[in-house]
C-alpha cells in the first residue's frame, strides 16, 4: 500500500499526538515510526512485527 507524505502528517496529528498502535506507546516528537499495513508501530513493537513476519525464515544454527 502506498501512502503519501500528506497521510503520514495527519497521523502524527492525532489529538494527544502520535501512538503507537499497537503497545499504545506515545511517540515523541521526532520519534522514529513505522507506518505498516495501516498501523503505526514504535521501535520495540517493529522488531517484534519483524520476528513475527520472517518466522517462517528461523532456523537453529548447528554447533
Ligand atoms: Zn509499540
Amino acid at each position: 500500500m502506498r501512502y503519501t507524505k500528506k497521510q503520514r502528517q495527519d497521523l502524527q496529528r492525532q489529538p494527544g499526538g502520535a501512538q503507537c498502535g499497537r503497545c499504545g506507546r506515545r511517540l515523541t516528537q521526532g520519534a522514529s515510526c513505522w507506518y505498516i499495513n495501516g498501523v503505526l508501530l514504535c521501535r520495540a513493537c517493529l522488531l517484534d512485527y519483524a520476528m513475527g513476519f520472517f518466522a517462517p525464515h528461523r532456523e537453529e544454527a548447528a554447533p
